[in-house]
């Protein structure tokens, strides 16, 4: 079974531009790309991204799909490649089971990828990052580029040491 690195993306991997719809703003945060390619090769490196400006109309499938393909192809750059990219397109109100903090785009990323959900990890900027990997049955961390409260990580580099850690484990 494949151990799994779930990470959310906006505020995570990328600057957090608020409903992003152009891929020009796409900007990978300090030393996540370094920290990705410096994992062992067999870990599968999964996004799990909430995108309501879908479902709030703010942002076409179109311009959503430009931006991802734009973050895949500068990750690429680094070397990093994704297994999977699970993206929610609705709402909060919505009711689905996709949107973090619940756990569908993970338990699908496990189905789709024969994913070892116990011996895998989420990392994301946001509570609902944790509670969704934790409701999967994953371990979790909080990312931050500057310490706060509820923090576990502070910065890439950090973050890097920490995931080398976990996934020597
Ligand atoms: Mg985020
Ligand atoms: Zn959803």
């Amino acid at each position: 079974m494949t151990r799994a690195l779930f990470l959310d993306r906006d505020g995570t991997l990328i600057v957090d531009v608020g409903y992003p719809r152009d891929p020009a703003t796409v900007a990978l945060l300090p030393g996540a790309a370094a920290a990705l390619a410096a994992l062992p090769s067999e870990v599968a490196l999964v996004i799990v991204t909430n995108q309501s400006g879908l479902a709030r109309g703010m942002v076409t499938p179109a311009e959503a799909a430009a931006v991802q393909a734009q973050v895949e192809r500068q990750f690429a750059a680094a070397g990093v490649r994704f297994a999977g990219v699970y993206v929610c397109p609705h709402g909060p109100d919505d009711g689905c089971r996709c949107r973090k903090p619940a756990p569908g785009m993970l338990l699908d990323a496990a189905r789709d990828l024969g994913l070892d959900l116990d011996r895998s990890l989420m990392i994301g900027d946001k509570a609902a990052d944790v509670a969704a990997g934790r409701a999967a049955g994953c371990a979790a961390l909080r990312f931050a580029e500057d310490p706060g409260p509820g923090v576990d990580v502070v910065g890439w580099p950090a973050a890097s040491a920490t995931l080398a850690a976990f996934f020597a484990a």
